[in-house]
């Protein structure tokens, strides 16, 4: 949060003053794994949609897969058993070390075909891909790219929705509209999964942008043929729902069928079993016991979360494995700082 200085980060930034990074990186390593999580490799190819997902360019990418490279097993998602048994001191492959990273994205935006699997490729590195389904099958915004896309396109300085959303107008007229995005974006994390629709028709009305046209999302999700090339080409993928809804949000047989609908799909394209499910939005509260129970009835081996933190290997929870941000605000300093030093710097 801008202006708010926490421990950690003041911690961080008096560590990039002074060189001391260099300092963590030499301090005996840690076991254990950590997962990274990104959306979006490249810039921001169009101002109107959510920026904050653009996790790196691909420069910074190539580097930070370099890092991990150089400092941990890199794997995919069918060494993971095989990590934990390491890590829980029962482990029979020779591995570098007993720290173990895994390289995950979210969603299924084209750059991830275009800018991220050339580099996983260069370095010999497996990529876990979770795909929402609906996203490739129809293109069209994602919800969180059409609130941005209905908020930056308004031409009003004010708008109000009514008073169970938002208690007061919000002002439109200063050139960050940021704010506004981020405010309707936590209302919609609440929101029944019957009620996300006349929400975002209640945007489209206020802003006077109307709902975003189908053309907006043209070219910016990945295709079944990249997909397939990348699973070839040795990535691995896994379920991330149909339509991308907070799960919690549901009803248990709204989630079974997100859960199961998006599996069946990425089975039959991929040809290959799908036993891995990554949580939309994934906050603590964002999946809950009907999830869990949804996971284990239709046969999926691990539930990845997004609030942060790094799993030791020993009392692992296998569907809450936490994964750790990497959003466009994640500096290289930041980076190595979490590869270093998990315990303190691997957050949301
Ligand atoms: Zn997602």
């Amino acid at each position: 949060m801008a202006g708010r200085l926490n421990k950690r980060e003041l911690l961080r930034r008096t560590l990039s003053a002074t060189g001391g990074i260099k300092a963590l990186e030499s301090l005996p390593v840690w076991n254990g794994l950590l997962v990274l999580n990104y959306h979006r490799i490249g810039t921001p190819t169009d101002p109107l949609f959510d920026e904050a997902l653009w996790s790196a360019t691909q420069d910074d990418f190539d580097r930070q897969v370099r890092i991990l490279k150089d400092g941990f097993d890199v794997i995919g998602l069918s060494e993971l058993p095989d990590a934990m048994r390491d890590l829980q001191g029962a482990g029979r492959q020779p591995w570098k070390s007993s720290r173990f990273a895994m390289i995950t994205f979210d969603d299924g935006y084209v750059d991830n075909y275009e800018l991220a699997y050339p580099v996983l490729k260069a370095n010999d590195a497996t990529g876990v891909f979770f795909v929402a389904t609906g996203f490739i099958d129809e293109p069209r915004l994602a919800w969180w790219d059409e609130i941005a896309w209905m908020i930056r396109s308004s031409t009003r300085d004010t708008i109000g929705l009514p008073e169970n959303w938002l208690d007061e107008p919000q002002k439109l007229d200063g050139s960050d509209r940021r704010q506004v995005i981020n405010r309707l974006l936590r209302i919609y994390y609440r929101l029944d999964g019957c009620r996300t629709t006349q929400f975002l028709d209640g945007i489209a009305d206020a802003t006077g942008s109307g709902r975003a046209p189908k053309e907006a999302a043209d070219g910016q999700w990945m295709t079944w043929e990249m997909i397939r090339e990348m699973s070839d080409g040795g990535m691995d993928f896994g379920a991330h729902t149909v339509t991308h809804p907070i799960l919690a949000n549901l009803t248990a047989d709204e989630q079974g069928m997100e859960i199961c609908e998006s599996r069946l799909r990425l089975e039959k394209q991929l040809d290959r079993p799908i036993t891995s499910l990554s949580y939309p939005v994934g906050k603590r509260e964002s999946f809950n016991d009907d999830t869990r129970a949804a996971l284990s009835n239709h046969g999926f081996d691990w539930g990845f979360s997004y609030y942060g933190g790094h799993s030791s290997g020993v009392d692992v929870d296998r569907y809450d494995i936490p994964r750790v941000a990497i959003e466009s605000d994640v500096s290289m300093a930041d980076f190595r700082s979490c590869c270093a030093l998990p315990h303190v710097f691997a957050r949301h």
